[in-house]
């Protein structure tokens, strides 16, 4: 079988995941698609809640890789009118229903294929949110003891990018040394006090000149890689001559180093003790996400890149460009296991998270026979 014979097949597939698009951590119907289809190629599958882990060994090696796509859709109303446009108000607005079918594909191909080793393929839930403990897809499936047992020797993913985000048009494939893409924090930060009326602020805890202070803190702390934004404020403020008792901030970060993250929180800790302590009132800091920074393994990249310099072509793929501000939460499976990230280009397409962002069919059969060649070079028979 060649692997382009299955291109139409994968790309109807992918025309299917689009239109029953589904949400983080709700992914059902299309986990229950994939799985089925993981099964009729002779993988062995394990739910970890929706995101799947499908394994297949062969020959006699301990040498193991594995792969990733991420299944979840957007709380976006599609404003595409094509035949295979989202049913509902949810849509695949960042592509993961080209990520999935690309390496559904790949496993097809591979189940039919000679090579000596294990290959995990894992369709993971849940890139684009956390649930009530703060944590994405891929943390939940990094802190499982099946992920963890599976041990895998290295891991691989790729985003399709508009070419606006590459470094220029021409470039089909991209990535780089190091960090890939930056690493995000989200606060909520409460302010509790003592309300009151406004012409006896001297018998209140006013929260509000708490936060003002907290505020005006944070705002001084300097990391060479690191940019700290306070992106909203709110209290319970109904009148002009009532005191809120509460109020809170909204506080978004980005590294570049996951070290800089520890740092950062230390400081948003002592910060707060401090105020507190001098303010007599309460501070609660609530961390909504903590996604680390993306940063390839050394190795992983060069092998990739090499892989991926026979698929796209040498003078179609780069290393030479900056990191995206942007954040992905592979970055939770690089924490524990060495492997690359990576991004193909989507051509001329509308920008991500838009309600017009459509994966680019022309891109999956490369994107399959990248992975493909990932797993029959490493697990070479
Ligand atoms: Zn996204
Ligand atoms: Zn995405």
């Amino acid at each position: 079988m060649k692997i382009e014979d299955l291109t139409k097949e994968f790309i109807q597939i992918r025309h299917f995941l689009h239109e029953n698009a589904e949400l983080g951590f709700k992914e059902f119907k299309t986990s229950a698609f994939i799985k089925e289809k993981l099964i009729e190629y002779g993988f062995s599958v394990i739910n970890v809640g929706t995101s799947l882990i499908a394994s297949m060994k062969k020959n006699t090696s301990t040498k193991k890789i594995a792969l990733r796509a991420d299944m979840d859709a957007l709380l976006i109303k599609e404003k595409n009118t094509f035949s295979y446009s989202a049913k509902g108000d949810v849509m695949h607005a960042c592509g993961h229903d080209g990520h999935s079918a690309s390496l559904l594909m790949a496993a097809k191909y591979l189940a039919q294929s000679n090579f000596d080793g294990t290959l995990i393929l894992i369709f993971q839930a849940a890139e684009e949110c956390v649930d009530e403990n703060g944590l994405s897809g891929a943390q939940n499936l990094v802190n499982s003891k099946i992920y963890q047992d599976l041990n895998a020797d290295f891991i691989f993913g790729y985003h399709n990018m508009p070419s606006m985000q590459m470094p220029n048009n021409k470039e089909l494939f991209f990535l780089k040394k190091g960090v890939m893409m930056a690493g995000c924090l989200s606060y909520e930060c409460e302010f509790i006090g003592v309300g009151g009326h406004s012409s006896q602020p001297n018998l209140c805890k006013n929260p509000i000149n708490s936060l003002a202070k907290f505020i005006s803190k944070i705002n001084e702390i300097k990391l060479k890689n690191s940019v700290l934004s306070v992106v909203g404020v709110s209290s319970d403020s109904k009148a002009y001559n009532i005191i809120s008792s509460s109020a809170s901030c909204k506080i978004s970060i980005r590294i570049l180093n996951n070290d800089d993250a520890l740092i950062l929180q230390d400081s948003l800790k002592q910060i707060a003790k401090t105020l507190q302590d001098e303010d007599e009132i309460t501070i609660k800091l609530n961390c909504i996400e903590n996604i680390p920074a993306t940063v390839n393994c050394d190795k992983a990249q060069e092998f990739a890149f090499n892989v991926a310099c026979e698929i796209f072509g040498k003078d179609k793929c780069t290393q030479n460009h900056e990191h995206l501000m942007g954040s992905e939460d592979f970055s939770s499976f690089l924490l524990k296991t060495s492997g690359a990230y990576a991004f193909i280009n989507n051509s001329n397409s509308a920008n991500l998270h838009t309600s017009k962002y459509d994966y680019n069919d022309d891109i999956l059969e490369l994107a399959a026979k990248y992975y493909i060649s990932l797993v029959l070079k490493y697990l070479k028979p």
